[in-house]
């Protein structure tokens, strides 16, 4: 401390005044000299802090130094020293009742003086930093203890510690550590404890619970380190109440434990995956939907670059959703590796983390197999003859203009082939109209099974149809009209013993429109029927 301590020196001789304070001064101290009491009580109630007080008993106004002094240590915590002319009984017990750090005789030598003075700032400097301190330790927001590490006594529980179990100074001072702190074992606290000692750790710190005078518990997070004080050990705890706080994460582990069951048991599958394509979370449905045996097997798949994914093109998405950051939704059939066709719809979307950055992807995935199925099924229906299982006449339409219109653009030919079976109208009238109806379906069986895949079957009419050959001469046509129609006379349906029709066969010229094209056909086939029947015409 470089800065010079300052004296406030209460004397009402001039002449000891300028004596003491000249003495003073040249050893170092700052003094300020005042002859009355009133006077001193003033300046402190201004707020001035001397380092110390040096004051005569006998003064020249109304107050003597030990009235001065009992009010100013009432206002200002600054330690005062008495300067007496004798030791007199009398003088003394009046100095006793006042807080002072002595008293000094005004014959006194000079070196006991400074010794006096030197001595009762630092004693006042010494007190101010143990309440400090004390105040601090039993003012800390944390509980603190001081126990024996080898009798586990407490020796000191600060105001918060007491406070939050309910116990009193008094009451604590007979109890343990282990009155606090149940879980403890005296074995156990013993090692930690032995271990503090030896300076394998500073400190330990562990989560725990005590115990209140009410028998009710508190979590609490302790610290626990050694500290020595006149050569003894002590154990020194800090403990913060975290209640709270583990209530807090209770709950948010309950929420997160919910939150995982119920993407567990969702009914959509949920893929979550790294920026690599490392799969790193995978439901119950999802598993199911790829029909894998397990959860193992299916982490073993890197989706970026399993090959059945990267041919699904699945990977690719995945890739353009991450690179990108951006979502989609789309619907693609997968193969999966355990030999399970499916139809998803699938939704990406790109998983951030903080900074947000892209760190992988979660994948939704929906198994429309079935959807897929029955939106076949309706498509098939809506063009198909349900009788005869051909086309029905509008597809074929629909796809005859298409042929055209190839034809024109690039010059491909094709060719049509109608047919009508000869005298159907006996078959229901002789044998019934089931029997008719087998012989519709018998015809378009066999025809079915003798054409391209390329090629178009269509009912055209009742007991008439139509094919549209792509990709076909009109000579071509013609072989396989005749091809047909000798099969078709090898046909056995129930009583019926040969089916017959006529065939009519043309190729697309230029210029040809839908209605002119079938108009020759139908004119080809009506060749044939007014020909004899049983017969092609092109
Ligand atoms: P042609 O040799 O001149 O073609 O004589 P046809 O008897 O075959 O021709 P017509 O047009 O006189 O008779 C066709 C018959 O086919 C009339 C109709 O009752 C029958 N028919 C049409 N559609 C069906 C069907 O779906 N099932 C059955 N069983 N008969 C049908
Ligand atoms: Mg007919
Ligand atoms: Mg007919």
């Amino acid at each position: 401390m470089n800065e010079k301590k300052k004296i406030l020196l209460v004397e009402d001789s001039r002449l000891t005044a300028a004596m003491v304070g000249d003495f003073l001064v040249k050893n170092g101290f700052e003094v300020e000299v005042v002859p009355t009491g009133e006077e001193v009580v003033q300046r402190i109630g201004k707020g001035m802090i001397p380092d110390l007080i040096l004051m005569d008993i006998e003064l020249a106004g109304k107050m003597d130094g030990i009235e001065t002094a009992d009010i100013i240590s009432k206002q200002q915590d600054v330690p005062i020293v008495f300067l007496t002319a004798n030791t007199s009984k009398e003088v003394i017990e009046k100095i006793k009742k006042v807080k002072a750090y002595g008293f000094v005789l005004k014959d006194t030598d000079r070196v006991a003086l400074l010794s006096t003075i030197d001595m009762a700032i630092r004693l006042h400097e010494a007190s101010v930093y143990a309440t400090m301190f004390e105040r601090l330790f039993e003012t800390s927001v944390n509980e603190l203890y001081i126990f024996d590490p080898d009798s586990f006594k407490l020796v000191v529980v600060n105001e918060t510690a007491r406070s939050n179990l309910g116990y009193s100074s008094f009451e604590l001072e007979k109890m343990t550590i282990f009155d606090i702190n149940p879980q403890f074992e005296a074995e156990s606290l013993r090692d930690i404890i032995k271990g503090l000692k030896v300076g394998k750790q500073e400190r330990v710190v562990f989560n725990t619970l005590h115990r209140r005078k009410d028998g009710s518990f508190y979590y609490v997070e302790s610290h626990m380190q050694l500290f020595e004080y006149r050569r003894a050990k002590y154990c020194m705890v800090f403990s913060i109440d975290v209640t709270e706080k583990k209530k807090v994460e209770d709950e948010l582990d309950e929420s997160k434990k919910q939150y995982v069951e119920l993407a567990q048991e969702a009914p959509i599958g949920i893929l979550k995956c790294d920026v690599a394509g490392n799969i790193v979370y995978v439901n119950k449905k999802a598993l199911d939907i790829l029909g894998s045996p397990g959860e193992q097997e299916t982490r073993c798949i890197n989706l970026l670059t399993f090959p059945l994914l990267v041919e699904a093109g699945l990977s690719q998405k995945l890739k353009e959703s991450i690179e990108n950051n951006v979502p989609q939704t789309f619907e693609k059939f997968y193969k999966s590796k355990w030999g399970k066709g499916v139809w998803l719809r699938i939704h990406v979307k790109p998983l951030l983390n903080k900074e947000g950055m892209v760190k992988g992807a979660q994948i939704i995935m929906d198994d429309i197999t079935e959807k897929k199925e029955m939106e076949r099924q309706l498509y098939e229906m809506s063009i198909t003859d349900p009788l005869t299982g051909a086309y029905n006449f509008r597809y074929f339409n629909k796809r005859l203009e298409d042929e055209i219109l190839r034809a024109r653009r690039y010059g491909e030919r094709f060719a049509l082939i109608m047919f009508d079976v000869d005298y159907f109208k006996s078959f229901n009238d002789t044998f019934g109209h089931q029997t008719g109806d087998l012989v519709l379906k018998a015809a378009v069986d066999m025809v079915k099974g003798r054409i391209r895949k390329t090629d178009v079957l269509a009912r055209w009419g009742g007991e008439e149809f139509i094919i549209l050959l792509p990709n076909t001469k009109l000579e071509d046509a013609v072989k396989l009209a005749e091809e047909l129609r000798q099969r078709l006379m090898q046909l056995k349906i129930g009583e019926v013993d040969s089916v017959t029709a006529s065939f009519g066969v043309v190729e697309y010229q230029e210029g040809d429109t839908l209605d002119s094209i079938v108009k020759r056909v139908d004119d080809m086939m009506y060749k044939a029927k007014n020909e004899g029947r049983n017969c092609v015409r092109y």
